[in-house]
């Protein structure tokens, strides 16, 4: 058993106790939470600045670890993805190592739990050994519509390879301007299919496909030698387009949105009542120098996750650097609000009931917040897994 004092106390839920106390059963529940907790036999364990629940990081791509620092960064996303095709190729053992790396590099930067996506099977092996948590998202990616039966069918061959090692796994579409309608129509009549997650808007070019059917991403798509007749420049988005193509039963992660207008999110949660939006501050830096306006989502009061994505467009993967990023540019945002981000809201899209919040009978994982000087600025701080 543990006791551990600190200045603030950061549960996910509300806002952080001052001079909070929390004891910890030796296998990591969460036993009491409060100002003046006894202590009985054990000693008082202070930490000066401020503790939260483990990390929750929705969005990464573990079998890009080899990538790092690979592909140049500031040239928009078709240069990126040009970059990660031309690059993606290594030897298995520096993939695999690279991969055991970066899962170890999270494990230390108090992340607990995160939802990985998978094209193949590579980081399976790691997935399953490590301490973390891992659901994987299978991506389908398939943009002929002829194609589309045999795309399914060897997603569903990769995801039933992942549930036999072991893993969680679901189906997921990789983004609007990669998976044609006869693709997103199999995946929504596929029953035995929970949570749900897309690459969204995380280009200008992605609208302007949609809206006018023209723009960059028509010329990458036409360059692979794909039509996009189909889209039929229908004068949307593409978030309100292609929303309604899902099942809207499942909770649903929306990654980026770094082009989302406040119309379309107002639309979105109309039209999609288990949305969750992640966003990945560091890699829309790194691809398209520039940041989705986050305050609108929190003053919309929608819920917000957080995400690393991969190594290939961020230099760590660390959930605390990625809300460092958002403070930096929207001082605004508290840091109960992005540990209720960065923690609980994660730990909700997932569905696990243990992680997340600092609550009675939870096992959570706990992160010392080291070095935190104020109560509503992160930068400077350092994260630290406690042992409990
Ligand atoms: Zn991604």
């Amino acid at each position: 058993m543990m006791l551990f004092k600190t200045d603030l106390l950061y549960t996910a839920v509300g806002e952080p106790i001052q001079n909070g106390m929390i004891r910890m059963s030796s296998d990591g529940e969460v036993l009491e939470v409060g100002q003046k907790l006894q202590s009985e036999t054990s000693e008082v364990k202070y930490l000066p600045g401020g503790i939260c629940p483990g990390f929750v990081n929705t969005h990464c791509h573990l079998e890009l670890s080899h990538l790092k620092s690979k592909v140049q960064s500031g040239k928009g996303l078709v240069s990126f993805i040009q970059g990660v095709q031309s690059q993606r190729k290594a030897e298995e053992e520096e993939i695999h190592e690279a991969i055991r790396q970066a899962d170890l590099a999270m494990w230390k930067n108090g992340i607990v739990a995160v939802g990985d996506i998978s094209n193949g099977s590579s980081s399976f092996h790691q997935k399953i050994q490590s301490k973390i948590h891992y659901h994987t998202f299978i991506e389908l990616f398939g943009f002929d519509p002829q194609k589309a039966k045999d795309i399914f069918e060897s997603g569903k061959t990769l995801k039933a390879e992942a549930e036999k090692v072991g893993l969680l796994a679901s189906l997921v579409p990789h983004s609007p301007y990669s998976v044609s309608n006869a693709l997103f129509k199999y995946l929504k009549a596929e029953k035995n299919n929970a949570l749900l997650s897309i690459h969204n808007q995380e280009t200008a070019a992605e609208n302007e496909l949609f809206h006018a059917n023209s723009g960059e991403l028509k010329e990458m798509l036409e360059s692979f030698g794909l039509s996009t007749e189909h889209l039929k420049a229908n004068k949307q988005n593409s978030l309100p387009t292609y929303l309604p193509l899902l099942d809207k039963e499942k909770p649903l992660l929306l990654v980026h949105n770094t082009f989302t207008s406040a119309s379309d999110l107002e639309q979105a949660e109309k039209l999609h009542p288990h949305l969750y939006w992640c966003f990945c501050p560091a890699a829309n830096q790194y691809i398209e120098k520039r940041l989705p306006n986050i305050k609108n989502y929190v003053a919309a009061d929608v819920k917000c996750t957080l995400g690393t994505d991969s190594l290939a467009s961020n230099d760590g993967l660390s959930i605390l650097e990625e809300m460092k990023i958002i403070q930096a540019e929207f001082p605004e945002i508290s840091n109960a609000k992005l540990i209720e981000c960065g923690c609980k809201n994660g730990a909700e899209f997932l569905g696990l009931t243990d992680f997340g919040t600092l609550e009675i009978g939870k096992k959570p994982g706990l992160n010392w917040l080291e070095n935190l000087k104020a109560p509503d600025a992160l930068s400077g701080t350092k994260v630290r897994r406690l042992k409990v």
